[in-house]
């Protein structure tokens, strides 16, 4: 990411363990660490709501709501903030909260290393015409019922555990 130190110029800096930035000429020292992220699985009772990708990464991709979280913000309010960009559509406060799983999301160049907060949101009678769809970040929605989603259609590993996470919860094993 930096091929110069920041501070004196040197070219001898190094990017050790996947996180940190050491200049040995100066000192300089930058944790590059994990940034928190948000995905919200959006349940019916029968399918799940995702989200076609409309930009890289993964475009075109099947991907949960959700993104960044901001600095001095709560993960929850980072997920309504991210589901009201998206979809133009709050899930509320009665989030619960699945499991946080690492991802790795690649953005112009520079690959962020994230632990991802995925909750699940119960919307029983939710539908299409519910949303305001931002078209920068998505290009359609999709209600997949469970039995039908197929994992690598998702865009990510950590929505892929998670997403399979949830669905072993909802599908009993002897169905599957
Ligand atoms: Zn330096």
């Amino acid at each position: 990411m930096f091929k110069f130190c920041p501070s004196c110029g040197s070219n001898h800096i190094r990017f050790e363990e996947h996180k940190v930035f050491r200049c040995p000429d100066c000192g300089f020292v930058y944790y590059h660490n994990v940034a928190s992220a948000t995905g919200c699985i959006i349940d019916t009772g029968q399918a799940i709501v995702l989200l076609v990708r409309a930009k890289e990464p993964a475009k075109d991709k099947l991907d949960l709501p959700g993104g960044f979280v901001n600095p001095d913000e709560e993960a929850v309010m980072g997920l309504r903030r991210e589901c009201q960009e998206e979809l133009g559509w709050d899930p509320g406060s009665d989030c619960s909260f699945l499991g946080a799983l690492p991802n790795t999301y690649p953005y112009k160049g520079i690959i962020y290393k994230t632990c991802d907060f995925f909750f699940t949101v119960s919307a029983p009678t939710l539908k299409e015409s519910d949303f305001r769809l931002d078209p920068e970040e998505i290009k359609g929605v999709r209600f997949i019922k469970y039995r039908e989603i197929n994992i690598e259609d998702l865009a990510f590993d950590s929505t892929k555990r998670a997403v399979k996470a949830f669905l072993n919860t909802r599908i009993p094993e002897s169905e599957e």
